[in-house]
């Protein structure tokens, strides 16, 4: 039965853990990561958490079948967030949402509705993006394209190149979008720019699929929501994915979820009997801890404004290691500006060094990131920054 079957070539990001984990140089570095770790190296369990998690210890409630899609107070929660709690979508009932397995899980429920809505429509995402997007995408059954996004000689957003893609594709593309804090590049559109897509995406009569996997990780909670609010003003229909990985620091817990806007109450209602269809067909229904923990956070305002706190203190810490890393380039001689790491938001930055440097770093000093340049700047603390620092001072000299 299996004799055809090949072997799937390797995760290459998880290749380079497995390379760094055998790495016997004492100060080596894991920059090639994707989550958030604090000052001391660690990842960290949020505080807001460990009290959730108390209080659903201390009511001992059984664990019984969630439904299909979800806590009904998680989905509420995650509408308030993504929308607003006062927004007209969420009291008018048009969002559809349910909760999913990450963020992953999210876009998958997504692209597999999608499918079934337009099975002839592309997929665009951009160039670069997170490399599960093609694979997902791909896998749902799509046909899946780029537009134009990072521009290595201008260390920022070839945004002409964008627009002229999204208008010259035809009507029914799926768009996907970050909604902040740009994966891999850490370059995010600005207000006015997202006008303009927004232009183009309904000009074109376009789907926009927004990703947020980071909300809160790049300005704030609100701030980071501005592509969200540019599309409900536009009118337009839309799908958004929520990912609490990062965010809550539950990366394991899976805890995501997919909003779909529509019309009105009505056609919400349908598209949730089909969302449903995929859910029931994959894993029937999601786990309960989870989304129990999120759900509690959300909806607790002690609990709340708590999360609030250690999510901008995750945001900041990323801020201060951008500034320290581009003060000690400069102090350690490097040329060339480096201060395009600070105008960069979120968990990454695009280095702007080659492939051979990256190699020469993880080779020659044991500080692994991805070839492309990508490296994971929430895992930079006062501990290692010195050293990488040095490090890429010894490889772009
Ligand atoms: N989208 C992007 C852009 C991401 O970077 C990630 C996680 N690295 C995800 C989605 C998936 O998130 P999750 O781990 O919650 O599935």
């Amino acid at each position: 039965l299996f004799t055809a079957v090949e072997m799937a070539p390797r995760d290459p990001i998880l290749g380079l853990t497995e390379q760094y984990v055998a790495d016997t140089n004492p100060k080596k570095v894991n920059l090639g990561v994707g989550v958030y770790y604090d000052d001391n190296g660690k990842l960290p369990l949020l505080e807001c958490v460990q009290k959730a998690e108390e209080k659903m210890m201390a009511a001992h409630a059984a664990r019984g079948y969630l439904p299909i899609d979800g806590i009904a107070a998680y989905d509420a929660a995650v509408k308030s967030l993504v929308f607003g709690a006062e927004s007209e979508p969420v009291k008018s009932g048009r969002v559809a949402t349910v909760q999913a397995l990450g963020g992953t899980g999210g876009l998958r429920v997504g692209a597999d509705f999608l499918k079934k809505l337009n099975p002839q429509a592309k997929v665009l995402i951009s160039d670069p993006s997170w490399e599960n997007h093609r694979a997902l995408f791909t896998q749902a059954g799509f046909t899946v394209e780029t537009y134009p996004y990072y521009d290595a000689a201008k260390r920022g957003i070839n945004f002409d190149g964008m627009l002229t893609a999204l208008n010259t594709v035809p009507a029914g593309t799926v768009v996907v979008l970050h909604a902040c804090c740009h994966n891999p590049t850490g370059y995010d559109l600005t207000a006015a720019q997202w006008d303009q897509v927004v232009v183009a995406v309904k000009g074109r009569k376009l789907v926009a699929f927004l990703d947020m996997a980071y909300q809160g990780f790049g300005q704030g909670i609100t701030e980071d929501g501005v592509a969200v609010q540019k599309f409900l003003a536009s009118g337009e229909n839309f799908f958004v994915s929520t990912s609490f990985s990062k965010s809550l620091s539950l990366y394991g817990e899976r805890v995501g979820a997919l909003s779909v806007l529509c019309q009105d109450k009505e056609e919400a209602a349908r598209v949730l009997s089909q969302l449903k269809i995929v859910i029931r067909t994959n894993y029937s229904n999601p786990p309960t801890h989870g989304g129990q923990i999120a759900a509690t956070i959300l909806n607790t305002p002690e609990l709340r404004a708590l999360w609030e706190q250690e999510l901008a203190g995750m945001r900041s810490r990323i801020k201060a290691m951008r500034s320290a890393l581009v003060e000690k380039l400069k102090s350690k001689g490097v040329k060339g500006d480096f201060g395009f790491i600070t105008q960069q938001v979120g968990m990454f930055s695009y280095s702007g060094l080659s492939k051979d440097q990256m190699v020469r770093l993880r080779n020659e000093f044991g500080v692994y990131g991805i070839e492309s340049g990508r490296i994971c700047v929430a895992a930079l603390n006062s501990k290692n920054i010195d050293y990488v620092a040095e490090s890429i001072a010894a490889v772009v000299q």
